[in-house]
């Protein structure tokens, strides 16, 4: 029998793990966008380096050639930071207004304080405010910075310089934007996330009287970390929960712990039908490749022969998995298993 706090913690989570979903789309969309400018930009020094042509430049004009490649992309990267702390006033607000929506269990429940950010609120927090030890324009300067131009700085410091025209500085500067684009992704996506939980805190800070507490969640897929393994699950005072996210691409998310006082009137039905998400077991049940990669094939073989169910695979007083032979007991389920591949072949 599910308790109403049961009822509402699964709906919680699930609604987080709606928003997050929108997120990512929310970033790969803004990710395209900046990649878009950065190739434009390469093109336009590209065609500035190639005006030079073939000609033969010394090691001291390379590095002057740097210096104006860093001049001429200033503009980008104020651009780009500018780009990455819109985006994130837009995420920051838009996670103010999921929030409030799912605390308030899409408007069944009165007197949830909605507070009152605007965009641009969380865009001069993000300009301002350093996030792992620098500010967003530094990122964004290094993100720029610190491939090919400082490889060719170095190669020509230390007299292995190969660059003999202009031509193949551009050559290795194309080179670079590969891994710039990636950078620039990674940014935008922590720093995107970081403007979510944001939004998320300034909402259960606002009702501090029913949220008591935060709960963090892993994304619990095969790229979660060990670190955000560990946390999944654990709750934490609402003033200071660990930083989320816990690294770059982090997606981990923090729900509310809740006073169910306020939702007493709720009925477990509303709640459940709200979630509109299958819990974990569900997930894993539409698709039999997604169940067989969970479950290994003998317990595969043995839940679609319906002889176990998928909660019999886990021993409820320790929460490990149950050794394969104590499965069906009394009965040598190693044979069973056997005739059943058989069976199927
Ligand atoms: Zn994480």
């Amino acid at each position: 029998m599910t308790t109403q706090q049961e009822a509402l913690a699964a709906y919680f989570q699930a609604q987080q793990k709606k928003a997050s979903d929108d997120e990512q789309e929310l970033v790969g969309l803004q990710c395209l966008f900046l990649a878009v400018g950065l190739r434009k930009l390469f093109r336009e020094l590209g065609a500035w380096l190639h005006n030079k042509g073939e000609q033969t430049i010394r090691p001291d004009e390379v590095l002057a050639v740097l210096e104006q490649i860093r001049a001429l992309s200033g503009p980008y990267k104020r651009t780009l930071a500018s780009a990455i702390a819109v985006a994130c006033g837009d995420a920051a607000v838009r996670s103010v207004e999921s929030t409030h929506v799912m605390l308030t269990i899409g408007g069944a429940v009165d007197g949830i304080t909605r507070p009152d950010f605007p965009a641009k609120y969380f865009e001069d927090t993000f300009h301002s405010i350093p996030v792992g030890g620098n500010l967003l324009q530094e990122w964004c300067n290094r993100a720029f910075d610190s491939l090919s131009i400082d490889k060719i700085k170095l190669e020509i410091e230390k007299g292995l310089s190969e660059f003999r025209s202009y031509q193949q500085v551009a050559r290795a500067l194309r080179e670079t934007i590969p891994g710039t684009s990636s950078q620039i992704d990674t940014l935008t996506r922590t720093y995107m996330h970081t403007a979510t939980t944001e939004g998320t805190l300034a909402v259960y800070r606002a009702n501090s009287d029913i949220v008591t507490k935060i709960q963090w969640n892993a994304a619990n897929e095969e790229t979660t970390c060990i670190a955000c393994a560990w946390l999944d699950g654990q709750r934490f005072p609402l003033d200071n929960p660990p930083p989320c996210p816990n690294h770059p691409r982090c997606r981990c998310c923090l729900t509310p712990v809740t006073d169910g006082n306020k939702y007493v009137d709720v009925s477990i039905p509303s709640i459940q039908q709200a979630a509109r998400v299958p819990d974990t077991q569900t997930w894993f049940e539409q698709s039999d490749k997604r169940l067989e990669s969970l479950v290994g094939p003998n317990r595969f073989a043995l839940l679609k022969a319906g002889k176990v169910q998928f909660d019999d695979l886990v021993d409820p007083g320790t929460f490990k998995i149950k050794p394969l032979e104590t499965l069906l007991p009394g009965q040598d389920t190693r044979k069973i298993i056997a005739d059943l591949k058989d069976k199927g072949d």
